[in-house]
């Protein structure tokens, strides 16, 4: 039995030990088992979203905002315009990679507990004939809500403008399928609904659209262009790999595989999502989001409401369960958030329910 306490957030998150094991070997960078092994990632990530033939998988150093900012970087001309819709704090961290990288910027804004709207993204689309991306956050992680990937991206293809989704956090487990939902780049991570460690991201792009996006990155390290053409040219990486953080990601995908992939991975998140809110809410805590946008990822919680709350105590007090909790992102209202993702071990979720259900008790019982 570990000791070690689950992590209960958005990334890193609790891996297998079969995940954790893999990286127990080092790699040469040139060697061809390595490269394999990256070979097979690659294509085993493009499978996941239907998208062998028409896309590329162009894998990236780093967390994964440096994929998204090697996206943005790469796709957007110089000359580009950029629309962000923003309900949270990601979609604003792409409106200040724009800002950064000196690409022209729009936003739609939106409150914490709003869906975006593809009708106002259409009317953005028709009253700035200069706009040439639309950046959009599939799940916006911050509240936990759930974006229309698929009504806004055929609103983009209808207009004829780009677009780049981040779908850091429901890549793997939500639906994303390339042959009927239109995108030139998806972007995620080693270490979400994958469930492999943190080190590496990975942009999945549309194949014209990459052929195209030669000389338009500011960077020499982030250019996703560069990265492919190195790659489809040697079967390396372009510069030194996170080869631990490769080989354990194969080993995800692989167990990811064999549970049966994205419905299975989805449907244990969604399982996950319902217990955590109908137990939460026997102990007396509201979720923050409506059930309809409600994405199974990442719940928000008020927090609870007794005098003696601060969440740093509460955070403690249920890491000692051997639970740890995140953070609430939201400005307006005390919050904490509970993820839905990761190996769980045998009492799964409901295991974090009861140990949030003692430290409420405690804190009862001492005020
Ligand atoms: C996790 C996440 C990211 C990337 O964050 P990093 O800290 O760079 O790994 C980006 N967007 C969303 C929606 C996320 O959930």
């Amino acid at each position: 039995m570990t000791t070690e306490p689950y992590l209960l957030t958005p990334g890193p998150l609790t891996t297998s030990l079969r995940t954790r094991q893999s990286m127990l070997r080092d790699w040469g960078s040139w060697d061809v088992d390595f490269n394999n092994i990256t070979a097979r990632v690659r294509e085993r990530l493009l499978q996941i979203v239907c998208g062998t033939g028409t896309h590329e998988c162009v894998p990236m150093q780093g967390s994964g905002t440096f994929s998204v900012e090697a996206a943005i970087g790469t796709l957007v001309p110089r000359s580009g315009h950029v629309l962000v819709p923003q309900n949270g704090a990601y979609c604003q961290r792409i409106a200040r990679i724009c800002r950064v990288l000196g690409r022209r910027l729009t936003t739609i804004d939106y409150a914490d507990n709003t869906q975006v709207a593809a009708g106002d993204i259409e009317r953005a689309l028709t009253s700035e004939p200069s706009i040439t991306h639309v950046a959009l956050v599939h799940c916006e992680t911050s509240a936990g809500i759930l974006n229309p990937l698929h009504e806004i991206a055929q609103v983009v293809a209808r207009h004829g403008r780009g677009l780049i989704v981040d779908a850091m956090s429901s890549f793997g487990a939500l639906e994303i399928d390339a042959r009927t939902t239109p995108f030139d780049a998806v972007v995620a991570a080693s270490g979400k609904c994958l469930e492999g460690p943190p080190g590496m991201g990975f942009v999945i792009v549309r194949h014209a659209a990459l052929e195209r996006s030669e000389g338009n990155c500011h960077s020499l390290a982030m250019d996703l262009y560069d990265q492919w053409v190195y790659m489809q040219k040697t079967t390396q990486w372009r510069y030194t790999p996170p080869t631990h953080v490769v080989a354990a990601f194969d080993s995800a995908i692989a167990q990811y595989l064999e549970e049966g992939g994205r419905a299975a991975r989805g449907a244990r998140y969604a399982q996950n999502c319902r217990t955590l809110i109908d137990g939460m809410a026997k102990l007396g805590l509201r979720s923050f989001l409506p059930a309809a946008i409600q994405a199974p990822i990442i719940v928000t919680f008020y927090a609870p409401d007794n005098p003696r709350y601060a969440f740093k105590s509460f955070y403690d007090a249920v890491k000692a369960h051997g639970y740890v909790l995140y953070p609430g992102k939201l400005t307006s209202v005390e919050t904490f958030r509970v993820g839905c993702m990761g190996q769980l071990g045998e009492r799964g979720i409901a295991g974090a329910v009861e140990a949030v259900g003692k430290v409420l008790a405690e804190m009862r019982a001492a005020a």
